[in-house]
């Protein structure tokens, strides 16, 4: 079996196993997904989501947000941790937006990029989830089952986005990032990995060696 094809199975059996696999965080506009997403640092989506009604009723747009009193903010967004950072980046990165893109989100990666909290994470999910650009989204999940099923052995969250684009037709990607993430995080954990409940054993290196 070619590395393609080892590949191509592995996804197939993802999406038979997780057909409700989906991004978990509550949002009605690229705007708000951004906002999500770089909450979502160092927090839960869960949490993300707890906060995020009443962040998104205070503050409409970018420009309300790039207004916001500093510490109301915070506190607003407290929960979900090095708080105080988000918020001077929430505030920079919506004044960005007013000020270079007329309070939109632009889609470009370069643009993303330079936002303040912003990552190639980030951009990755509001490229692909909000504007359905084609993307691979690594995170600590898609990382470890990566290097655990063996389809990347770099550490680098870039050069496993690279490696995940050569296995895989760029039609899949959405896929990719949305079913690695989700079995990533429910399934193949980082600490006990539930290999058991697991379709991927004759695929998973990782779990033969475990078990010799
Ligand atoms: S068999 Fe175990 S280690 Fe391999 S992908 Fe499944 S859960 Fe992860």
């Amino acid at each position: 079996m070619t590395d393609a094809e080892r590949a191509g199975e592995i996804l197939a059996c993802l999406q038979q196993s997780h057909p409700d696999a989906r991004v978990e965080l509550d949002f009605d506009t690229p705007l708000q997904l951004l906002v999500a997403t770089i909450l979502s640092a160092q927090s839960t989506d869960r949490r993300v989501n707890l906060v995020t009604p009443a962040l998104f009723e205070r503050y409409a747009d970018a420009d309300a947000l790039a207004a916001a009193d500093s510490e109301e903010l915070e506190e607003l967004i407290r929960s979900t941790g090095f708080f105080r950072q988000k918020a001077k980046n929430l505030k920079a990165c919506c004044q960005i937006l007013m000020q270079e893109h007329g309070g939109d989100v632009p889609s470009d990666m370069p643009a993303l990029t330079a936002l303040p909290g912003v990552g190639r994470k980030t951009a990755n999910v509001v490229r692909a989830v909000a504007y359905g650009l084609p993307g691979i989204t690594v995170d600590t999940h898609c990382r470890r089952l990566s290097n655990r099923l063996e389809l990347s052995g770099q550490n680098d969250p870039v050069k496993i986005e690279r490696d995940l684009e050569q296995l895989y037709p760029e039609s899949a990607w959405a896929d990719v990032s949305r079913l690695f993430v989700w079995h990533g995080r429910y399934v193949c954990k980082a600490r006990t990995p539930d290999c058991g409940a697991c379709g991927l054993q004759d695929l998973c290196p990782w779990f033969s060696a475990q078990s010799v």
